[in-house]
């Protein structure tokens, strides 16, 4: 099925032998809000990063879609960029670009027409509250505003999957709800969601599928789950 995430006895050794991932098999379904919790450590980012193919499994299998990471060429890379798009902990904003330009980049690096990306930046800065900074620039943002233009620009390209690695990490309890509600929004337009996050008051609130990772492996997976560690 389409935009199916499918891990596969993953195992992850980083070269100084920690073992970040430890047979490690999951399966997410489309349209799916998926809470990945842990303590720090316990694997979280790896599994985010194995998903952009930022990182590579020592072992096991990754299909997302039709996409097979072990034969995935060169050449399909932008392509699954496109699919996936993932807000990190501290935004990653280019400082010297305006919020309008931080979302355009993203389009402007796939080869999208000028006249479109004019089309599209505006309204994607309108759907997460944005359109009247449109020329600030990051330095001038709060933490939940720059948050909001990282999930802008993930967004802009219409992935099918959104990842988002500890994204309220930095934020205060009211801007981290603005951005869980953002979240909630984009999955109901039918966007995949996977958010990683030890912040056990949003997901206990939230009432998803919560994955529970310990020292590499996934000790709990819940349908309506609690974060009990
Ligand atoms: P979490 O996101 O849950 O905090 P991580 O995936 O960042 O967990 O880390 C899992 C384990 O892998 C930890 O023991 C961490 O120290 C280790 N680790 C993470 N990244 C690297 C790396 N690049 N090189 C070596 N060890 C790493």
């Amino acid at each position: 099925m389409a935009n199916v995430i499918l891990l596969d006895r993953i195992s992850v050794m980083y070269p100084n032998k920690t073992v970040a991932l430890s047979g490690v098999s999951l399966h997410i379904t489309p349209k799916e809000f998926v809470t990945i919790v842990g303590e720090s450590g316990a694997g979280k980012s790896t599994l985010t990063k194995l998903l952009i193919k930022e990182e590579l499994p020592t072992s096991g299998k990754i299909v997302v879609g039709s996409i097979d990471y072990d034969t995935i060429d060169k050449a399909n890379i932008p392509h699954l960029r496109r699919r996936i798009g993932v807000v990190f902990q501290d935004f990653k904003l280019l400082p010297n670009l305006t919020v309008f330009e931080n979302v355009a980049f993203a389009l402007e690096v796939s080869g999208v027409k000028t006249s479109e990306i004019k089309r599209a930046v505006p309204k994607i800065l309108q759907l997460v509250g944005l359109a009247e900074k449109s020329a600030n620039y990051p330095a001038e943002l709060s933490g939940g505003e720059a948050q909001r233009v990282a999930i802008a620009r993930a967004l802009v390209r219409n992935p099918k999957i959104l990842i988002a690695d500890e994204p309220t990490g930095n934020l205060d309890p009211k801007n981290a709800w603005d951005i869980i509600e953002l979240l909630i929004k984009i999955n109901r337009f039918g966007t995949t969601v996977v958010l990683a996050t030890h912040n056990k008051e949003i997901v206990n609130t939230l009432k998803r599928r919560v994955i529970t990772l310990s020292r590499g492996r996934i000790v709990k997976d819940d349908k309506v789950g609690k974060y009990v560690l």
